[in-house]
C-alpha cells in the first residue's frame, strides 16, 4: 500500500525533534500529496504548543507547504480532557485551523481532579497490561465519545494508548459522527482483538499516519501495516492510501460555522 497523505506530525513547536520546514521537506521527497503539522494542544503540560507562538506555527506551516509543493493542513493535536467532552481551544484558535486531531495525553490539563487520576490509573492498568476495571473502562469510553459527539474532530488518534475504553463503542460513535480511527506507525495501541472487533461490528473509516517527531520517521506506517495485514484489515476502509484521500468534518464545520 502507498500512503498518499500523512496527517499526524510534529515539529520542534511541541515535542518534535525538527522545524517544520524539514518535514515539509520529506513530504515531498515522499511524494505525498498532503502533509498536517499536528502540534500538542495548548493543555498538555509537557509539550503544549505556547500561545504565544501559534500565529508563528501556522503561518510557518502554510510557507513550508508553499516552498515544497505539497498541500499543507494547519493542525493540531488537542487532549481528551475529561466527561464532558470538553476542548480548550477558542472559536478564533479554531479558525485558524484546517484539521482537528484529538487524543488521550495523561499529561493533560483534565476538566477535573478525577479525570485527571482516573486518566493515570488507566495509563498504570495498561502499563501493567491489567484488563482496566469496569469502572474505568467506562468512564473513558464516554470522554472519548463525548469529545467526538460534542466537536467536529477529524481523527482521533492512537485509540487506546496508555488507557482503557471500550474500543468498539467509542469507534461506533466514530462512524455515526464522521470521525476517523487512526493506527498508528509510532504506537501500539488497539491490540489486534480490539481492531477485529471494530473492524467486524463498526463502519468506521481508517486513516494511518506517522506521528513523526522527526523527518526520517514522517510517512513510515509499517507497524500499522504490520497489524493490518494480521488482522485483515480490508484495504478499502483505509481512505489515505493508493491515492484514496479523506473527506473531514472539521473543513464542513468551519465553512458552515466560523
Ligand atoms: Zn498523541
Ligand atoms: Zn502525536
Amino acid at each position: 500500500m502507498q500512503l498518499t497523505a500523512d496527517f499526524h506530525s510534529h515539529s520542534n513547536f511541541s515535542d518534535g525533534h525538527c522545524e517544520v520546514e524539514e518535514q515539509f521537506a520529506r513530504a515531498r521527497e515522499l511524494g505525498l500529496r498532503a502533509l498536517a503539522l499536528t502540534d500538542h494542544g495548548f493543555t498538555h503540560r509537557l509539550a503544549g504548543l505556547r500561545k504565544k507562538h501559534f500565529g508563528a506555527y501556522c503561518e510557518r506551516i502554510v510557507a513550508a507547504g508553499k516552498k515544497y509543493g505539497v498541500t499543507a493542513l494547519v493542525g493540531i493535536e488537542e487532549n481528551v480532557l475529561g466527561r464532558e467532552g470538553s476542548l480548550a481551544l477558542s472559536e478564533e484558535e479554531l479558525s485558524k485551523l484546517d484539521i482537528l486531531l484529538v487524543g488521550c495525553h495523561v499529561m493533560s490539563r483534565h476538566e477535573r481532579f478525577k479525570d485527571f487520576t482516573n486518566g493515570w490509573l488507566a495509563f498504570a492498568e495498561r502499563y501493567l497490561r491489567l484488563r482496566g476495571g469496569k469502572g474505568l473502562v467506562a468512564d473513558q469510553t464516554k470522554c472519548y465519545i463525548q469529545t467526538v459527539r460534542k466537536h467536529p474532530v477529524d481523527i482521533l488518534t492512537h485509540l487506546n494508548y496508555r488507557c482503557f475504553s471500550d474500543a468498539v463503542e467509542v469507534a461506533k460513535c466514530c462512524a455515526d459522527f464522521g470521525t476517523y480511527l487512526e493506527l498508528s506507525g509510532r504506537k501500539n495501541h488497539l491490540s489486534d482483538g480490539e481492531l477485529d472487533a471494530i473492524v467486524n461490528h463498526t463502519e468506521v473509516r481508517f486513516v494511518l499516519d506517522s506521528d513523526a517527531h522527526r523527518p526520517e520517521r514522517l510517512g513510515d506506517v509499517s507497524l500499522a501495516e504490520a497489524q493490518i495485514a494480521r488482522v485483515g484489515v480490508p484495504l478499502r476502509r483505509i481512505d489515505n492510501i493508493d491515492g484514496r484521500l479523506p473527506a473531514f468534518r472539521f473543513a464542513e464545520y468551519k465553512k458552515r460555522n466560523l
